[in-house]
């Protein structure tokens, strides 16, 4: 490793465009013929009359079948492993946010490859092994617990595996360790934020902090900035999800502008989740992934559910590696109020812009009577007694709103703390709706 390199694999993350779709093609082709020793996929593609060879480029891609979650559903636990089971050395299993948990199975070669990942991503963002590296994420079967651990010491850096919570014991490590770096989701780092402030402790002064790897749920450009305007360092948005691996799949550069999937590991479409068709770059459509490098359990264009969009091909810090805009939330996470469609994180931008308010926000929909209505909860920043500025503020919340979602929410702007706060996912959704879901 030379630190003085800006790559941490350069023969990797440097490739032109027709470099990494050769490599691309080859890789490809090895995992299809991987996958027929999984009874899932070699049923799949002998319905369809498919075989490994016929997929001859990259275009072919799209005569592959599509796995869906509900796939990995019924071949729970192990239905859909290509190796046997005593090659594999670990399972994770996806966080469960939405239903029955589903099963990843690893050989060591994946868990590798795995830490290679993320390790190459931590380097991107400048990181080197005098880093001191906090992991202030849960562990266990949440895979940004290992799957930054491993990283972060494939890349040499000393490593505290804080885990989530106990934000006391969390500020003691940071400032005695001299911690430079933590991932955290970015809702529990306003949470650790707001204890540091209780505490007196400036994170600015205080503390070595200067790099935050913030992910695992979806949030806005405007979280971002509050985050390091407040802890005082640059936060770099991280991509995962337990079926490609977890973390290290997208992962922001120094440039801030997008996240860099990286195509040596997997081929990245985004199509219409209705027609299945691809979509022109820069339309929103759903991220499909199709994993390069995995031998255990490879999975061939997996419907993430995610909804973003292309934003490029290259970048100033030399990789070419596709960019993908910040994820909108998943379709399952969209809300359809009388008709329109919402995402949760266009409500929090709209928050976020207010200075006079929090980091904490809730939303509830109910219904009462024939009428569904959204109610969005804030915290505010700081405790006030003003109750016309309340008023003006609530006032000018819900005309803000109003403009981006063309429903007038309810608001209530409520103490700070009062909010329910978890120290994984944020939970912003609650429906209660009874009439119409
Ligand atoms: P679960 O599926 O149970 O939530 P995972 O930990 O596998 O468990 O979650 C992966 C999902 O988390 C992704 O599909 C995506 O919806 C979300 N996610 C992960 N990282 C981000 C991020 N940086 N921005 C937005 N959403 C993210
Ligand atoms: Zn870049």
């Amino acid at each position: 490793m030379n630190d003085q390199s800006p790559y941490l694999h350069p023969e990797y993350e440097t490739l032109s465009r027709e470099e990494l779709g050769r490599l691309q093609l080859e890789r490809l082709q090895q995992t299809l013929r991987q996958c027929m020793n999984s009874p899932f996929y070699k049923k799949r593609f002998d319905e369809m009359g498919l075989k490994p060879e016929d997929i001859r480029s990259l275009e072919d891609v799209r005569k592959l079948p599509f796995t869906t979650k509900q796939d990995l559903r019924d071949t729970y636990p192990f239905g859909m492993a290509c190796i046997p089971l005593r090659q594999c050395v670990r399972l994770h299993s996806s966080s469960g946010t939405t239903g029955t948990p589903t099963v990843i199975l690893h050989s060591q070669k994946d868990l590798d490859e795995w830490a290679n990942q993320v390790a190459r991503c931590l380097w991107m963002v400048g990181l080197r092994p005098d880093d001191v590296f906090q992991n202030s994420s849960g562990y266990g079967m949440f895979t940004g617990g290992l799957g930054f651990q491993y990283g972060a010491e494939r890349l040499g850096m000393l490593t505290v595996p804080a885990a989530a919570g106990n934000s006391l014991r969390q500020i003691k490590f940071i400032r005695d360790f001299g911690t430079t770096a933590i991932h955290a989701v970015p809702s529990y780092v306003t949470r650790l934020h707001s204890v540091m402030v209780e505490q007196g402790v400036d994170p600015r002064k205080d503390t070595k902090l200067r790099v935050l790897a913030i992910g695992a749920e979806p949030h806005s450009e405007e979280q971002r900035r509050r985050i390091e305007q407040m802890m005082g360092v640059k936060a770099y948005n991280s991509f995962g999800m337990s079926e490609m691996c977890g973390p290290g799949v997208g992962f922001e550069c120094q440039e801030q502008n997008g996240l860099h999937f990286w195509e040596d590991y997997y081929i990245v479409e985004i199509v219409n989740p209705e027609t299945l068709e691809p979509v022109p770059d820069g339309e929103i459509g759903e991220l499909v992934l199709t994993t390069l490098c995995r031998e255990a359990m490879p999975l061939i264009r997996y419907r993430t559910r995610d909804l973003t969009r292309v934003l490029g091909r290259s970048c100033p810090c030399g990789r070419n590696h596709i960019r993908l805009d910040r994820m909108r939330g998943r379709s399952d996470d969209m809300i359809v109020l009388r008709g329109v469609n919402i995402f949760p994180i266009q409500i929090e931008k709209i928050l976020m812009q207010f200075p006079e308010l929090g980091n904490n926000y809730l939303i509830t929909l109910t219904s009462e009577e024939e009428n569904d209505f959204m109610i969005v909860e804030v915290e505010v920043a700081n405790p006030t007694d003003d109750f016309r500025a309340l008023q003006n503020l609530e006032k000018e919340v819900r005309r803000r709103i109003k403009d981006e979602i063309l429903l007038t929410p309810i608001v209530k702007l409520v103490p700070k703390g009062t909010l329910p706060v978890s120290e994984g996912k944020a939970v912003r959704v609650v429906d209660k709706r009874t009439v119409y879901k």
